[in-house]
């Protein structure tokens, strides 16, 4: 299958040439037929499935049909609707519809929050026929009356699922409810809850389903492991493997804002050039650490999930993920920018014992084993795993059976801690308010032995290809020296 196979005028052919593509991805020689069709799509698509180009292409060839050269603004009203549930997303979007774009004489928009509003409502009065926004910043605009839906024949609804868990659903139905009902819609999500079909079933009307990557699938070009670890000791896990292995361009995640810059800043003080992306940057912060990761001045990006959603960073071939995610679904997105267009790529997951019915919940999403590779130096020892196994108790009372201080304190005979209280997980930190927490001695954790000038390497060798781990969580562990492997590539997700 070739572009030109897909009926794409030659405007777009050159484009797509230009961005160096020379076959469409299976969601472009799928979808872009049925969009230039003008039908409604159901798209099930990740991110790094080509699914951008796969609806902007058909939008802008549907568009190009009349589009005009005349300066008035009222030649451009808005045709086309494209919403995002990031900046990022959108910022990137914008610069597809750019690209792919660059020879129809069609005017584009990206409109977000966090930025000054008035270039935007300038931009609009003077008319653009594709407008890429987050919905709150649209809705400031209809509230302005800067903006105006009677044209708008396309809607595309990028990334269903990621509006649903940002809350974003009664926005984008009040934006529904402004636009003509004649029109094309299109939505894509890399998952489909009920949820989302309900929403499907509001806004599409006799969609045809295009679905390339199965639901929930993963890459089979990347390798899944998983490195045991105490809680306390993931700092300096993540330090010693950035360290002592020559990767570059690590994608860090972790599951709070605030612990996404902690660990940047605790990256730095190791002398590894890092920077954190998150909800709380203003736009111009996360703009520029993207670009310090993407020039390579920063080695390592530290991201919480909503951030990095989206995220186009070509070639990103390693994801650490420090915390698990909340919801399995996530570490699907987390890793959805590695291993694209059949690369390899691996993701590493530092786990410590509370984390083990994440990680289950993992495997079974994704349907393989993550092998389990101990680090040396860094294995949580069995008092460890087994005081983090046992339930919290409640007040006065804690794992260890040791009485707890009034004050929620711990007592530092019993448990001496590595940190101060300040710098300790944030997500545990959020627990309880503070004066009231009341925590678990924790047990005495083992003393670092590892040998720094090891090399963390996490290439599969013959030598350390593990057999296929069984499924569960006590497989036995495997001690290799200071670090790596990878497991045999899993079957292909099928079935
Ligand atoms: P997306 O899934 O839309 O985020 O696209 C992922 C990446 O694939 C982007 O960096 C695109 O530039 C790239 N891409 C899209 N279509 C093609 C294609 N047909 N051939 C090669 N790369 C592509």
């Amino acid at each position: 299958m070739t572009f030109e196979e897909l009926g794409l005028l030659p405007e777009l052919l050159r484009a797509v040439s230009d961005a160096g593509y020379t076959e469409p991805t299976p969601i472009q020689a799928q979808a872009i037929p049925v969009v230039i069709a003008g039908k409604d799509v159901m798209g099930g698509a990740q991110t790094g499935t080509g699914k951008t180009a796969g609806f902007v292409l058909p939008l802008l060839q549907r568009l190009a049909r009349h589009a005009s050269t005349s300066p008035s603004p009222a030649r451009h009203p808005v045709r086309a609707l494209i919403l995002t549930p990031t900046r990022e997303l959108a910022m990137q979007v914008h610069e597809s519809v750019q690209t792919y774009g660059k020879y129809v004489p069609l005017r584009d928009l990206v409109v977000y929050g966090g930025v000054d509003i008035k270039p935007q409502t300038e931009a609009l009065r003077k008319g653009v026929e594709i407008v890429v926004a987050t919905p709150g910043r649209l809705l400031d605009h209809v509230q302005q009356k800067s903006v105006n839906f009677n044209s708008v024949e396309v809607l595309v609804l990028d990334e269903a699922d990621r509006m649903l868990d940002m809350g974003f659903i009664p926005d984008i139905k009040r934006i529904l409810a402004m636009l003509p009902k004649e029109r094309q819609s299109l939505l894509f999500s890399a998952t489909f809850s009920e949820e989302i079909k309900k929403l499907a079933d509001s806004m599409l009307k006799q969609p045809v389903l295009i679905e390339v990557a199965r639901r929930n699938a993963v890459t089979e070009t990347v390798t899944h492991r998983m490195h045991p670890v105490a809680q306390d000791h993931k700092r300096q896990l993540l330090a010693h493997i950035l360290k002592t292995s020559s990767l570059k361009q690590v994608l860090v995640f972790v599951g709070t804002k605030f612990g996404a810059s902690r660990l940047a800043v605790y990256l730095e003080k190791q002398g590894i050039e890092a920077t954190a992306i998150h909800g709380d940057k203003s736009q111009q912060q996360r703009s520029e650490a993207l670009e310090a990761f993407k020039s390579g001045k920063a080695r390592v990006l530290v991201a919480t999930d909503v951030a990095a959603r989206g995220l186009d960073i070509d070639d990103l071939p390693h994801v650490i993920n420090y915390e698990l995610p909340h919801v399995p679904e996530d570490y699907i997105h987390r890793i959805g920018r590695t291993g694209r267009a059949g690369k390899e790529g691996d993701a590493t997951s530092l786990v410590c014992p509370e984390e083990r019915g994440k990680l289950a919940e993992i495997e079974k999403l994704i349907k393989r084993p993550i092998e389990q590779v101990l680090v040396q130096g860094f294995e949580p020892g069995p008092d460890v795993d087994a005081a983090h196994d046992k339930p919290r108790r409640g007040r006065g009372s804690n794992s260890a059976g040791r009485p707890e201080r009034g004050d929620g304190s711990r007592d530092k005979s019993a448990a001496p801690r590595r940190e101060p209280r300040g710098r300790r997980d944030e997500e545990r930190e959020r627990e309880r308010p503070p004066s009231r927490r009341v925590e678990p001695a924790k047990p005495k954790l083992p003393k670092l032995d590892f040998d720094p000038s090891k090399p963390y390497e996490p290439k599969v060798s013959a030598q350390n290809t593990a057999p296929e781990p069984k499924r569960t969580h006590h497989r036995p562990k495997r001690a290799v020296p200071a670090l790596l492997g990878g497991m045999p590539k899993a079957d292909s997700d099928k079935g």
